[in-house]
């Protein structure tokens, strides 16, 4: 059986233990779990919620998965065969280089972002495709829900239901409502540097970009209803323009309510968005870590939560010789998903896609030397597993 170590444990972390916990009980497809992150604390509780829940103990280490050689002695004391990075983006390329030192599988669900810009790209970790391939060790990239699944439903349309796709709209949708005055639904530091940056698409082979939060539509969400959904820059769309040629337009959009965007623009005029260091009574700090460290917990969230989210893809193209416009899509409800694991559907709805990722290369599906964005690997083995560990998905005609 596969050995797994988690680095995070955050909100995604702990659903990650879970899923991968019920997987082992229900398919023995993982053996040793290892949870991993700096706070000893949060790894004790979740290692017990994960106990209680499933009758699995994940074992617990602390590391600072910044620091390389700490990182490096510690896989090579666990000798884990995957290791599933869901700490923050900022850690990306020292695991990497942690796995490839030491012979592990790599799998991730944020691409890499260097903490000093705000800019998120897959070129510094697309230039690992030959050492990987080398190694003979797979790196999957974005195995969450989008980017992730949203990647998967792409390949899933066009190897079942179009013949070539010219439009590609990715729709997030959360209606979820925690009651709190603001807070983020993931890592709040991430979250804000994401929506705070300018927005991108792309239309006839270049991209357009748009200011932060400019553009917005209002579209009907299956069992939620309308809302306004803003146009942002997503990273699965720099794959998906490379992964599926033909493509005309691609965009992706978020729902954000009044209230969120209300706060979200106060803060951003008084400076406390911005993610370069000020010096403040003789320290140096980045004022949007330390709004970070203000806001609730996002795992916090997980019981305050009601309601549902919606995340899909909306493709236009042609089959069989005739335009054809497909919605495929997964809801999922913020209650249940505290109910089965404690935490909320953002959390769960990335958490469960990385296992199920992580079991496709356990089970040698996926496994391939190379550096792979989720769209490059049959859908198939993948959205059946993600149905059955808890997101059903459908596919709809849209006349
Ligand atoms: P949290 O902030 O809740 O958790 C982050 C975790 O990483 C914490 O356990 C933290 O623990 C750990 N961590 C941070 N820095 C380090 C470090 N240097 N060494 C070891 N561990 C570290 O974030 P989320 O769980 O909400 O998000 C996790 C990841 O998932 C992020 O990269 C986020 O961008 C991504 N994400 C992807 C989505 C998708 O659909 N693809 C959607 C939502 C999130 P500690 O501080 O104790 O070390």
């Amino acid at each position: 059986m596969t050995d797994i170590l988690i680095i995070g444990c955050g909100g995604v972390g702990s659903v990650v233990a879970h899923k991968c916990a019920q997987a082992k009980v229900a398919e023995q497809s993982f053996g040793t779990i290892t949870i991993a992150a700096r706070t000893q604390k949060r790894l004790e509780s979740v290692a017990k919620h994960v106990d209680a829940t499933y009758g699995v103990m994940p074992a617990i280490a602390q590391v600072d998965a910044d620091d390389t050689k700490a990182l490096i002695a510690l896989i090579e004391r666990v000798k884990p065969a995957i290791v599933v990075n869901v700490a923050l983006p900022y850690q990306d390329l020292s695991i990497m280089e942690s796995c490839l030192a030491c012979g592990v599988h790599y799998l991730d669900t944020a691409n890499y972002e260097p903490p000093d810009t705000a800019h998120f790209e897959y070129k510094w970790q697309w230039a690992y495709r030959e050492r990987f391939e080398k190694a003979g060790l797979c790196a999957l990239l974005g195995s969450g829900f989008d980017p992730g699944v949203t990647n998967v439903f792409a390949a899933w349309v066009m190897k079942h239901e179009l013949d070539s796709v010219q439009v590609l709209d990715i729709i997030d949708c959360n209606a979820g409502d925690h009651g709190q005055h603001f807070a983020t639904n993931f890592n709040p530091e991430i979250n804000i540097r994401e929506v705070t940056a300018k927005g991108r698409y792309w239309e006839q082979g270049e991209w357009v970009e748009t200011d932060p939060l400019s553009w917005s539509m209002d579209y009907d969400f299956p069992e939620i209803g309308t809302r306004k959904c803003f146009l942002m820059y997503h990273e699965e769309l720099e794959s998906l323009v490379q992964n599926l040629p033909g493509l005309r337009r691609a965009r992706f959009w978020m729902t954000f309510s009044e209230n969120y965007l209300n706060h979200l623009r106060v803060l951003e005029h008084v400076g406390m968005t911005r993610i370069d260091p000020v010096s403040f009574q003789g320290q140096s700090i980045v004022p949007v870590q330390f709004l970070a460290k203000l806001l609730p917990d996002p795992a916090s969230l997980g019981p305050l939560t009601r309601g549902k989210t919606c995340i899909g893809n909306r493709m236009q193209g042609l089959s069989k010789g005739s335009p054809k416009t497909v919605y495929i899509y997964n809801i999922c409800d913020h209650e249940a998903c505290y109910k089965e694991v404690g935490s909320q559907a953002i959390s769960y709805t990335t958490g469960v896609p990385a296992m199920v990722g992580t079991k496709m290369l356990a089970d040698g599906t996926w496994l391939k030397p190379g550096v792979w964005n989720m769209e490059q690997m049959d859908p198939d083995p993948f959205l059946r597993d993600l149905a059955t560990y808890g997101l059903p998905w459908q596919c709809v005609r849209v006349e």
